[in-house]
C-alpha cells in the first residue's frame, strides 16, 4: 500500500497501550507507514488495556461521541468479519435498570435525545399486544441488526426476559448497538497485523524528547537509546500529562481510579446469556440493624450509610464453563496521582455486591460470604467533558490519542483510524475537530464546558 507518509521516515509512538497498537495498526496496515515503532517499558497490552471491563456501546449523549464510536463499532464489526471474530465480540446490549416510576419521563426524553444524535431508534415497549414484539438479544455473535434502544415499561416483559432481576423494576433500557470482546485478543491482532505490515516494538521509557525549533528531532529513551524521528504519537494512558510535558504542553487532563472485582458465582445470579446489567438509581446499602452500629462507630467508615451514586454494573464474564462475573461500582469518583501497584480497596467487592442486590436480589446469598475475590482496575485519563483527545499537539510533529476514559476499548479503532488520518495527511471524518485540542482555544467551547451536561460515562 502506497502513503502520503515519506517511506524511510519513522513513526514512533510512545506507549503500548490499546490505544498505541490500534494506533500502529491504523498507520501500518491501513495507511502504509511503513517504519511504525512501538516504544514501551511494559509489555503491550499490560497496564489499564489488560483491566478494562471491555464493554462497548454507540449509547452516548454528545453527538461527536455517538458519531465517533459509530464508526468504532462499524471498524469493529468488519475486523471481527475479517478475522473470523478472533476477539469474540458479543452483541448483547446494555440495560440500564430503574425502581424510580417518577424517572420514566426523563429516561425516555433522554433516550429519544440520544436516538436523534444518530445512535437508532427508540422502540417502547409496554407489553401492549399492538406493539411490534421485543427481540431478545443473541448471547453470541454481533450480526443481530438490532441498534438503537428498547425502552421496556413493562415489569412483566422485564421479567420475562431478564429472570433474576428484581420485581421493583419499573424501566430498562436495553441499548442494542452494545455488547463486549477480548480487548487482549483484538489488541495482539493488532500488534500481529501491525508487525505483518512492518511494524516494530522496542521495550523502554521515553524520558526526553529532543526538539528543533519547535519540531520534534528525536527521542531519548531511560537507557540511554536515542531514535531518529520527526513523528512522534503519545499514547501514554495515565502518564499522557507527564509525556506531554516532555514536549512543554500542559493537556486538560485527569486521572480518576477506577476499580473492578470478579467474584464467582456458583448460585447463577447473573444469567450467563446476561447483557451488562446496570443499576440507574442513587441507593443506600441495606446493612442489618448490628452492622449498621458497627458502621457508625467507625468514623472511617460512616459514609457507607449515606447514599451512594447510581451506576453500580455487572456481566458474565468467560465462555462456557465459567462462573466469573465482573461487579464494578465507583463510587468515590475523586481525581487522584497516579500511583502503581493499584491502590485497591478490600471492601470494595463486598460494596459492589450490595449495591447490585438492588437490582439482582440473589446477590444477597453471598453477603459475607464469597470466595477469592480478585480485584483489580487501572485509571480513568479524562477530559472534563469525557470527550478523547486525537489529532495534532502544538509542537510539529507531534501528536496525541488518549485521554481514553472509560471507553478506550470501544473507541480504539476509531480514533486510531483518526490519529491515522493525521499523522498521513489522510481525509479527516467531520467529527475530528470535536476531539482535536484546538477545540479548547474556542471561546464558545470554553464557554459550553462550564455547563456540559451528562457524560454518560459509567
Ligand atoms: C476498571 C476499568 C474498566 C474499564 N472498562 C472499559 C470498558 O468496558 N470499555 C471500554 O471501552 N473501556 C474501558 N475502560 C477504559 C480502557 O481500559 C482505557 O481507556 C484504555 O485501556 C486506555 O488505553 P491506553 O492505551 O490509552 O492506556 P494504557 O493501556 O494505560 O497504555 C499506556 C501505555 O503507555 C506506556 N507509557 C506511558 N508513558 C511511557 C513512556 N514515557 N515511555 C514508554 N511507554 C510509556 C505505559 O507503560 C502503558 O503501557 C476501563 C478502564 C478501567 C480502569
Amino acid at each position: 500500500m502506497s502513503s502520503a507518509y515519506p517511506a524511510e521516515e519513522e513513526v514512533v509512538i510512545c506507549g503500548a497501550g490499546i490505544a498505541g497498537v490500534s494506533a500502529a495498526y491504523f498507520l501500518a496496515a491501513r495507511q502504509g507507514v511503513q517504519r511504525v515503532i512501538l516504544v514501551d517499558e511494559l509489555p503491550p497490552l499490560s497496564l489499564t488495556s489488560d483491566h478494562s471491563t471491555e464493554c462497548y456501546r454507540n449509547w452516548w449523549p454528545d453527538e461527536a461521541m455517538v458519531a465517533l464510536l459509530s464508526r468504532s463499532i462499524d471498524l469493529l464489526e468488519e475486523l471481527a468479519e475479517i478475522s473470523n471474530n478472533v476477539f469474540h465480540l458479543n452483541r448483547r446490549g446494555y440495560l440500564y435498570c430503574t425502581a424510580e416510576a417518577a424517572k420514566i419521563p426523563t429516561i425516555q426524553q433522554s433516550a429519544e435525545a440520544i436516538s436523534r444524535l444518530g445512535a437508532g431508534p427508540l422502540r417502547i415497549q409496554r407489553g401492549l399486544p399492538s406493539e411490534p414484539p421485543y427481540i431478545p438479544a443473541q448471547a453470541e455473535g454481533y450480526r443481530q441488526g438490532l441498534s438503537g434502544a428498547d425502552l421496556l415499561l413493562d415489569p412483566a416483559l422485564i421479567q420475562q426476559n431478564f429472570p433474576g432481576l428484581s420485581g421493583s423494576i419499573v424501566a430498562a433500557l436495553h441499548v442494542r448497538r452494545a455488547g463486549w470482546f477480548s480487548a487482549q485478543q483484538l489488541g495482539m491482532y493488532f500488534l500481529e497485523q501491525a508487525r505483518l505490515h512492518g511494524a516494530s516494538f522496542v521495550s523502554g521509557r521515553v524520558v526526553e524528547v529532543e526538539k528543533r525549533k519547535q519540531r520534534v528531532q528525536a527521542v531519548l529513551l531511560a537507557d540511554g537509546r536515542r531514535i531518529e524521528t520527526n513523528c512522534l504519537v503519545l499514547a501514554a494512558g495515565p502518564y499522557l500529562p507527564e509525556a506531554a510535558r516532555m514536549l512543554g504542553i500542559d493537556l486538560p487532563v485527569y486521572n480518576e481510579l477506577h476499580l473492578k472485582a470478579a467474584i464467582n458465582d456458583p448460585l447463577g445470579v447473573v444469567l450467563r446469556r446476561s447483557p451488562l446489567l446496570i443499576w440507574t438509581d442513587p441507593q443506600e446499602l441495606d446493612w442489618s440493624e448490628e452492622e449498621r452500629q458497627a458502621i457508625a462507630e467507625d468514623p472511617q467508615l460512616t459514609w457507607l450509610l449515606q447514599t451512594l451514586p447510581s451506576g453500580v454494573h455487572t456481566r458474565p464474564e468467560g465462555g462456557s464453563g465459567s462462573q466469573m462475573i465482573l461487579m464494578l461500582w465507583e463510587y468515590h469518583n475523586a481525581r487522584v496521582e497516579v500511583e502503581f501497584p493499584l491502590p485497591t480497596d478490600p471492601q470494595y467487592p463486598e460494596i459492589a455486591l450490595r449495591g447490585l442486590s438492588r437490582m439482582v436480589p440473589g446477590f444477597r446469598g453471598y453477603y459475607g460470604k464469597f470466595a477469592r475475590p480478585r480485584i483489580d482496575g487501572g485509571y480513568y485519563t479524562r477530559t472534563r467533558e469525557n470527550r478523547p483527545l486525537v489529532g495534532r499537539l502544538p509542537v510539529e510533529g507531534a501528536y496525541v490519542i488518549g485521554a481514553l476514559s472509560g471507553f478506550g476499548m470501544m473507541a480504539c479503532c476509531g480514533a486510531a483510524e483518526l490519529l491515522a488520518a493525521y499523522v498521513a495527511h489522510g481525509a479527516l471524518p467531520d467529527y475530528a475537530p470535536a476531539f482535536a485540542l484546538e477545540r479548547y482555544q474556542d471561546p464558545g467551547y470554553q464557554k459550553r464546558l462550564e455547563n456540559w451536561g451528562e457524560s454518560g460515562q459509567l
